[in-house]
């Protein structure tokens, strides 16, 4: 990435990251109220490479992030080979369990394949700052987050695309390794 000056420290992390005001919402897991079903429901209904894990829909604290190909190769595994993991099993991203239904399923836990450190930035970090991390770190994404309440995803492509809006250029032209 080059041409810092080109974001003239004026383009901040709020207007690159998504959703945008009129995208859908961002797509998150909770770290311990949904199920198998659930979970694959949404990751198949969406081609994200991953998803941001919160503790409650309601408090969207960011636990960590969890990578698509990872997910989907646990649920098949643990569907395989998992003594009763079906679509009603409870998904736990947490390091202790909460109190089990004894009649239920057993759950899945998958605490291993979570980035407990997420890189985040908060929305009014500026752009060049962002580039520059993303450089230096070789990050792909990126969560934003506003009084720790997580807000959106920027990644590498936006950035890209975002920089390529800017010098109005193809975003294949400008190389970022
Ligand atoms: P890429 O940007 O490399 O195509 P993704 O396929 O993960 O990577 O993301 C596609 C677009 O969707 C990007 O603009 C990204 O900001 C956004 N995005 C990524 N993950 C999520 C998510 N979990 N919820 C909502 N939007 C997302």
């Amino acid at each position: 990435l080059e041409a810092k000056e080109e974001f003239e420290h004026s383009s901040l992390a709020v207007d690159v990251m998504r959703p945008r005001r009129s995208d859908p919402a961002l797509a998150v897991l909770t770290q311990e109220s949904m199920t198998v079903g659930e979970v694959e429901t949404l990751v198949e209904s969406t081609h994200y490479s991953g998803f941001p894990v919160v503790v409650s829909q309601e408090s969207q604290r960011l636990v960590g992030f969890v990578l698509r190909r990872d997910l989907l190769i646990s649920i098949d595994n643990a569907r395989k080979r998992q003594e009763g993991v079906v679509s009603a099993s409870q998904v736990l991203f947490t390091e202790h369990a909460p109190a089990q239904d004894p009649d239920g399923p057993p759950p899945l836990r998958l605490r291993g394949i979570l980035d407990l450190s997420p890189f985040t930035v908060t929305d009014h970090t500026p752009m060049d700052i962002t580039v520059d991390i993303f450089r230096k770190l070789g990050l792909r994404q990126c969560l934003v987050t506003h009084n720790g309440r997580l807000l959106g995803i920027i990644t590498k492509k936006d950035i890209l695309k975002h920089m390529a809006h800017i010098a109005n250029r193809d975003p294949d032209s400008i190389l970022f390794n």
